[in-house]
């Protein structure tokens, strides 16, 4: 079987990149593929953090990010996987008990962020694959004191898309409590109104749907999740909401950032401002959209697949698609790899039973009708 570590690109690889490099073979749900361009764009020299240079590299990456999330607040960076912003989120926003939302792996790990946060946590728990109705949080919601609620709006795991605007309403129909949400397989990939639907805190990485290195978080904080902070302490220093706020008014960071990271934002920044936003979110609604055309195909050709989230609770960039008994997921990973191709196993507990496509970041609809044939060949074998 092939494993992982022989398809690393050697060194000789990475240095020249070619006009018909392999690009459009690699559809992990996270990382993503990046484009030789923005990786290129990343071998810049160094400037001073604290000079002129850095402040101009910010003023011109907010406008571009502010479009992205669909925001006129500033938009935090730091050196960071998703992760640290999801315990960001805590440390600043939630006060004493936490309403977690949970539907696959993802989910689970932000409740578990917040009980080792020495909060009070409730789990909402869902099977995974299906998703939070909102009328169900409402009803919880009114069991207790809760501050803070926490959701994955687009949950890797199991390919499931969450009604972050209606959970955002509920939230706040119940008075003092904020919607912290992880949006690492959402943002840049399916609609987000980070203003328009009051998300108090939003987040994502740079290794989804942004098709950029890991490395980078990104988040913006309402006033709302602002005002938490200030009456919060304890906030820990590295992922302080307080700092992040002064430092990013002065186009600054609090710390080093990941210049290299961020020259490569830039350059993809450009990239979707010319795409532009909602042609983005359509792009990667039409490759969901051909996935799940494509396992109903199958179906009809005699393979039982199946699309694990329910109709109208899918997400558009990942798809988790669960095989008929008698095809393991690691030989279907197995056998794409063998065809140059790499998609996701099931995560966690449905490795055996599923694997994933990440039809997400720069990704295209010709690229993803090849990946298809493939699939389909190695499943029809
Ligand atoms: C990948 C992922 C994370 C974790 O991101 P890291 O950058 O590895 O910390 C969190 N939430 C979701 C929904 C993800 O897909």
């Amino acid at each position: 079987m092939t494993t992982e570590a022989s398809s690393i690109p050697s060194v000789a690889d990475s240095r020249q990149p070619t006009a018909d490099s392999q690009f459009g073979r690699f559809f992990l749900p996270g990382p993503t593929e990046v484009r030789p361009e923005i990786l290129a764009a990343q071998t810049r020299p160094m400037i001073g953090h604290r000079g002129t240079a850095m402040v101009e590299l910010m003023a011109d990456l907010q406008p571009g990010l502010q479009r992205l999330f669909r925001t006129q607040r500033p938009v935090y960076l730091a050196a960071s996987s998703a992760t640290g912003f999801m315990e960001a989120a805590i440390r600043n926003c939630a006060m004493e008990r936490v309403l977690a939302l949970v539907n696959g792996a993802f989910s689970d790990r932000f409740r578990k962020i917040a009980e080792s946060n020495g909060l009070a946590v409730d789990a909402l728990e869902v099977p995974w694959g299906e998703i939070h109705d909102p009328g169900m949080v409402a009803d919880k919601l009114r069991t207790a004191d809760y501050d803070a609620v926490t959701v994955v709006h687009s949950e890797t795991s199991t390919g499931a898309l969450n009604p972050i605007e209606q959970l955002a309403a509920v939230a706040h129909d119940a008075g003092d409590v904020v919607l912290l949400v992880d949006s690492v397989t959402g943002l840049a990939g399916v609609p987000v109104e980070s203003d328009a639907w009051s998300l108090d805190f939003i987040l994502t990485g740079s290794q989804k749907a942004l098709a950029l290195p890991p490395g980078l978080a990104l988040g913006v904080a309402q006033p709302g999740a602002l005002e938490r902070a200030r009456r919060k302490t304890n906030r820990g220093t590295y992922f302080d909401f307080l700092d992040f706020e002064k430092n990013v008014a002065k186009n600054q960071t609090p710390n080093t950032p990941p210049l290299s990271l961020l020259y490569a934002l830039q350059a993809q920044l450009e990239c979707i401002d010319r795409e532009g936003v909602a042609a983005r979110w359509q792009r990667h609604q039409a490759m969901a959209q051909r996935t799940w055309q494509w396992v109903d195909a199958m179906n009809q050709r005699g393979v039982a697949l199946e699309v694990l989230a329910p109709p109208g609770g899918r997400s558009h960039t990942v798809t988790c698609i669960m095989l008929p008994d008698g095809i393991a997921g690691p030989e279907v990973t197995a056998a794409m790899s063998e065809r140059g191709y790499t998609i996701g196993g099931g995560y966690g507990r449905l490795k055996e039973r599923a694997f994933r496509i990440g039809h997400m970041g720069d990704h295209t609809l010709e690229e993803l009708e090849s990946l298809l044939g493939h699939l389909e060949e190695a499943l029809l074998k």
